[in-house]
């Protein structure tokens, strides 16, 4: 094996001792998914995959994601309360995008009724990659932000415990101690507790909005139990049961099964296939409400792909945040090249720029999950496909970060063990609390390092391309 760490073993039988290692401790750790064969109410789990090794990633870089984490959650609170910033932005998108006008409508609804919330939570997730630079070190570059659902949190916090163990195992305990200590689920809890305290209901509920088949159940369970550490009770819902059983008093205050309901956390509805049309009322009912809703509806928007690409446009931060000129540099350092494809000149010279070179674009719609973005070829036809119609302007161009691939040996459940080029993206998760206009809480909260197989031009660990890792800081 030929990563730095593959040195430390002398042969084949020693890496398949480690490996059986790591797996036992991972599963000892709680590192788990429910398995793709009994993913709902079972007790079926395996481990969810991960490497046998940290990756290396430079201080400098994770130092850097860190310290622009605070600027990103101002970033995505300022957008989500600019009602006019999100209709123009989102103008031309939602006309040929049918789940972002839905996402739209209720917005719209809402502020037509008046927002009873008044106090906002955010969970966020900004993920980056490191741009290969051959004449200096590599660049912290900005793949996306989650504002809904953004996961792993809970599971990233078990496995510092593995890869110690690894480095221990190997008498590399200095090593071992190097590895970052990261306890996201603890700090996105805190942040669900600060927003349910200022709700001020001492009966009041969490409701956790869940999928009927969820494998990473226990990602969400973490949460879960520091909540109940704190004496904050979670009960965990379908959009179905929201519209069978929710209901809003006089005052809007949200009721499940009886009991007032102080917080709402999505860990659904994300995906056009996560709404059925009875689906799609629950959400409209629990927006209406003044639970806190993390996110709201307009702060989900305000994740969306469009919205990062017109975040890029000059003069756009320094509207959305004035007087905060640090801030807007912190920002916008961590940018790729972002294009948008709505008609006319601007999107045709993007789309020119893209046919002429397919392999540095990406081509991308107004989705999450996974699995959706286009590259290459496939990219090239949709252009073709697309180049003349209104539809273009549902996607946004963005420029292909290219990280310089490493030797990592990945760890899935079931498959012999892959010693192969990998890429990483590096996500930091972010909590900030509003009232009315005061920031309660704004923060960092730990971070998620995934890697994958450089063959995968996209996917997550949900999707089954990328594995949990931890950065190893040098
Ligand atoms: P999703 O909302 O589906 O997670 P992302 O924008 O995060 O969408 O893209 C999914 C994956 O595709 C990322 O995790 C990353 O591996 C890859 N990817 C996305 N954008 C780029 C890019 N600009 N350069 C290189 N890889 C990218
Ligand atoms: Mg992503």
């Amino acid at each position: 094996m030929a990563t730095g760490w593959g040195s430390l073993l002398q042969d084949e039988k020693q890496l398949q001792a480690l490996a059986q290692e790591a797996v036992d401790r991972a599963l000892a750790e709680g590192v788990l998914l429910r398995t793709s064969q009994q993913p709902s109410c079972s007790d079926v789990v395996s481990y969810a995959p991960f490497t046998l090794f940290p990756s290396l990633v430079p201080s400098a870089l994770i130092e850097q994601a860190y310290a622009v984490q605070m600027d990103f959650n101002l970033l995505v609170d300022a957008v989500s309360q600019n009602a006019a910033f999100l209709e123009q932005t989102l103008a031309s998108t939602i006309r040929r995008d049918d789940f972002t006008a839905r996402l739209f409508d209720i917005h719209k609804q809402v502020l037509k009724e008046g927002v009873a919330q008044t106090v906002f939570l955010g969970l966020n997730r900004s993920d980056y990659m490191f741009q290969h630079n051959a004449d200096g070190p590599p660049a912290l570059k900005q793949i996306e932000i989650n504002t809904i659902s953004a996961s792993f949190g809970g599971l990233t916090s078990r496995t510092p415990a593995v890869h110690r163990h690894v480095l221990s195992v190997l008498n590399k305990n200095q090593e071992a101690a190097r590895i970052l200590s990261n306890e996201p689920c603890k700090g996105l809890a805190l942040g669900i507790a600060k927003a349910w305290e200022l709700y001020g209901s001492a009966n009041a509920l969490v409701l956790l909005i869940a999928q009927e088949k969820e494998r990473n159940i226990f990602d969400q369970r973490a949460i879960e139990n520091e909540l109940l550490a704190r004496n904050i009770h979670v009960i965990r819902r379908r959009f179905e049961d929201v519209s069978e059983k929710g209901s809003l008093d006089s005052d809007r205050r949200l009721f499940m099964d009886g009991q007032e309901v102080a917080v709402v956390y999505f860990r659904d509805g994300y995906m056009p296939s996560q709404y059925s049309v009875q689906n799609w009322e629950a959400r409209l009912l629990l927006e209406r409400s003044r639970a806190v809703k993390c996110p709201d509806i307009a702060t989900q928007l305000a994740g969306t792909k469009k919205v990062q690409q017109e975040l890029s446009r000059r003069g756009v931060l320094e509207r959305l945040l004035p007087g905060q000129p640090e801030a807007v540099a912190r920002l916008r350092a961590t940018f790729a090249g972002l294009y948008s494809l709505d008609m006319g000149e601007e999107g045709d010279q993007a789309v020119a720029k893209a046919l002429a070179a397919p392999q540095r674009f990406v081509l991308k719609p107004q989705r999450e999950g996974g699995g959706n973005n286009l590259y290459g070829e496939e990219m090239v036809e949709a252009l073709e496909r697309l180049k003349d119609s209104e539809e273009r302007a549902s996607y946004i161009l963005m420029e292909k970060i290219e990280p310089k691939p490493f030797d990592s040996c990945l760890l899935r459940p079931g498959s012999p063990i892959r010693v192969v080029q990998c890429i990483s993206e590096l996500g930091i998760f972010g909590v900030y609390v509003r009232h009315g206009q005061t920031y309660v809480m704004n923060k960092h909260v730990g971070h998620l390092l995934r890697t994958k197989a450089i063959e995968h031009a996209d996917g997550g660990v949900a999707a089954g391309v990328a594995v949990l890792d931890n950065p190893y800081p040098v």
